[in-house]
């Protein structure tokens, strides 16, 4: 190995672990194959889907449950898996969410459920209409009113007394799909079909059995500092040159004298983030995301 070969893979083992989190963050590819959404194209008034959960490798229950904060970031509801009780790390969101209902103030507390963590699920399904792409992960929230998927999936369970995840006498699962008064597409209902195998095809069967992956694989955990910016309504953003993130605004104005001030309107208790980054105006990895739908119980004032 030449110097230049070792200077270079020294270089780039740097790089790596100075941003392995961002790696994870902007640099992952999102392939919408992965994913199961219960959203309607603007010209759909009803869908019917057809799916089939699939079983855990150890048989425990296929919803796995996380928490996740739903923001609006450039006039997009996005979710962002929470750092707090998912990884036991600090979470900007859960510290704005802390911070406001500690102020005592009504208005802040009107204000914090905003930034609380909202428990979700994560299922691995085949989609029947496209069995090609494999299998899928459908993420949904939880309805603390008992009227969500989960729920209306509870009601098949309890009404067939089965595992409906069986590869071989398992059943496929109906999800009737429409619109609500305020034009949102909502899951109205989830039925069963009869029993039937995963798949007629063992291969295939074997196949979709054998796939290891789990949430984490496909929905990416952005890190303390991105999640820093989302909190103080920024867009976050990769800089290449800085490497890290900063936010898209600071990024067109050079004259940032202005920056910190405007930067650190927020919550009293995050820490700093813009500094140098603000300065340069190299290109930027967009960060993307699968558009992320929401479901019924999203953004209602409750
Ligand atoms: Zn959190």
């Amino acid at each position: 190995m030449s110097n230049q070969d070792a200077l270079a893979a020294m270089l780039k083992q740097y790089e790596g672990n100075s941003s392995s989190y961002a790696k994870n963050s902007s640099a992952k590819e999102y392939d919408l194959k992965n994913y199961f959404t219960t959203y309607l194209s603007e010209k759909q008034k009803t869908a019917t889907k057809r799916i089939r959960v699939l079983p855990t490798s150890d048989g425990t229950t296929p919803f796995r449950e996380i928490h996740g904060h739903k923001m609006q970031v450039d006039g997009e509801w996005k979710t962002f898996v929470c750092l707090k009780h998912e990884k036991g790390e600090d979470c900007p969101l859960c510290e704005a969410h802390e911070a406001l209902r500690a102020t005592g103030k009504d208005s802040d507390k009107e204000l914090a459920k905003k930034y609380n963590a909202k428990k979700m699920y994560v299922v691995k399904i085949i989609d029947r209409d496209n069995e090609a792409d494999g299998v899928k992960f459908w993420r949904f929230n939880h309805d603390y009113r008992k009227q969500g998927i989960y729920d209306k999936i509870y009601g098949v369970l309890t009404a067939i007394k089965q595992n409906i995840t069986d590869p071989k006498t398992g059943r496929d699962l109906m999800i009737m799909i429409a619109r609500d008064q305020n034009n949102r597409p909502v899951v109205q209902s989830i039925s069963h079909m009869d029993p039937s195998p995963l798949s007629e095809d063992a291969e295939v069967s074997a196949e979709w059995l054998s796939d290891s992956r789990t949430w984490e694989d496909v929905y990416s955990v952005k890190p303390y500092d991105y999640l820093e910016i989302i909190v103080k309504g920024g867009t976050p953003t990769w800089d290449k040159e800085a490497k890290k993130f900063v936010d898209k605004a600071s990024l067109t104005d050079k004259e940032s004298d202005d920056l910190d001030e405007e930067l650190s309107l927020g919550t009293p208790n995050v820490k700093p983030t813009v500094t140098a980054a603000a300065k340069t105006t190299t290109p930027v990895v967009k960060v993307t995301e699968p558009e992320d739908e929401e479901d019924e119980n999203d953004d209602l004032p409750f």
